[in-house]
């Protein structure tokens, strides 16, 4: 966590997020959610692919690009949608072998399981409300095989695990009781949770900084990036003016957020103030940050999934306080293009807690607590793999 700031660029971007929430918002309080009424395919007339279609009794407001899950499962998300209560679900058709609706906080993620490789292509009908999705056929790939190579099921694997430990360097983070830093103790459960990580699960493991040092956030995305991590896990502590004040938090990138979520937010992104070259954050407008959220979201789900798994563990094998599973927007989860998390190990500016952190068995209680839970997303994420590409 951090101090406050000037932070006339985060408020940009909470305000233009709060905007464009507020024009769905406004949109879903003069009428009722838009929905989808029915999903058919139809052979395109050039025969080089299927046209999916979204029928729906208004435009949506805000759908993802497509997203190509693996070789064979692409997902779209379409915000602000519901399913009508009349819905009709179409057989699938084509290069659709099956495909589910899922309604999910105000929001309808569809996936659909494909029998060959296509490229996806998503817009807005022109003479109705629906939406489109267009299947095209990839050229040669008519005959190929529908066996997955070994090679896409290795580029599928969780077989690398970037560690961000936040902070470092001029960025102390907060400063807690007994002058407890945040830099410190998250690069001690860093480097601890790195070890864990390398030695009982087989994995590599990148981190941002593995001692006392300056990284700006987006230096910290770009290095995960590169290194083609599979998941990203930024850790941090929190402090509040009260004393009081305790628990552990999990985030993920979204735009459900509470106050109590943006001010944290602020905080974490604050870190902005202390980096040389501002100019490049001012450069991201209002639409940028959506589109960048949006990219986001088809890690989304996952991102969910293990912040849940990380909050049991700290909740059931550490017995801390667990605040929940929370959404945000911090610039440092935005700019990792895979399943991201950042964890708030509790707050220094709680006696009991700070003690706690401090010590080497704390934060190895803690390490391990979020080892688990990864090594439990890990299984699934791979089990869930595997099925896809068995088919
Ligand atoms: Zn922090």
């Amino acid at each position: 966590m951090q101090r406050r700031m000037g932070h006339s660029r985060v408020r940009s971007w909470v305000g233009g997020l709060a905007l464009w929430m507020g024009v769905v918002a406004l949109s879903g309080a003069a009428a009722a959610t838009p929905r989808i009424e029915r999903v058919s395919f139809t052979a395109r007339a050039d025969g080089r692919g299927y046209v999916i279609r979204f029928h729906t009794n208004e435009q949506v407001a805000a759908y993802s690009d497509p997203v190509r899950v693996s070789d064979r499962v692409i997902e779209i998300t379409l915000f602000h949608m519901d399913l009508a209560p009349s819905f009709v679900k179409d057989a699938p058709e084509g290069p659709v072998e099956r495909y589910t609706l899922t309604p999910e906080d105000g929001r309808i993620v569809a996936r659909f399981f494909l029998r060959r490789t296509v490229s996806v292509n998503a817009y807005r009908d022109r003479e109705t409300t629906d939406l489109l999705v267009s299947l095209t056929y990839e050229a040669g790939a008519a005959q190929k095989t529908v066996e997955p190579t070994e090679d896409a099921r290795e580029r599928w694997r969780l077989d690398t695990v970037v560690i961000d430990a936040g902070h470092g360097g001029k960025d102390a983070g907060a400063t807690g009781v007994g002058g407890l830093r945040e830099k410190d103790v998250v690069l001690a459960v860093a480097l601890k949770l790195g070890q864990y990580l390398e030695d009982l699960l087989g994995v590599k493991v990148v981190y941002t900084r593995r001692s006392d040092r300056f990284i700006p956030l987006k230096e910290r995305g770009r290095l995960a990036n590169e290194a083609g991590g599979k998941l990203f896990i930024s850790i941090h502590a929190n402090a509040s003016p009260s004393r009081g004040a305790k628990g552990t938090e999990t985030y993920f990138l979204g735009m459900h957020k509470t106050a109590a979520a943006s001010q944290v937010m602020e905080r974490e992104n604050s870190v902005i103030r202390f980096e040389t070259d501002q100019e490049h954050y001012k450069n991201f407008d209002e639409a940028d940050l959506i589109r960048m959220q949006l990219a986001q979201s088809a890690f989304m789900r996952q991102s969910e999934q293990l912040a849940g798994l990380v909050e049991a563990q700290f909740a059931e094998r550490v017995g801390r306080r667990s605040r929940g599973v929370k959404q945000a927007g911090f610039y440092v989860l935005w700019s990792a293009s895979m399943p991201a998390l950042l964890v708030e190990l509790g707050f220094l500016s709680n006696p009991r807690e700070a003690a706690f952190l401090r010590s080497k068995s704390g934060q190895a209680y803690m390490a391990s607590a979020i080892f688990r839970a990864v090594k439990a997303f890990k299984n699934d994420y791979e089990k869930g793999l595997h099925l896809v590409s068995a088919k």
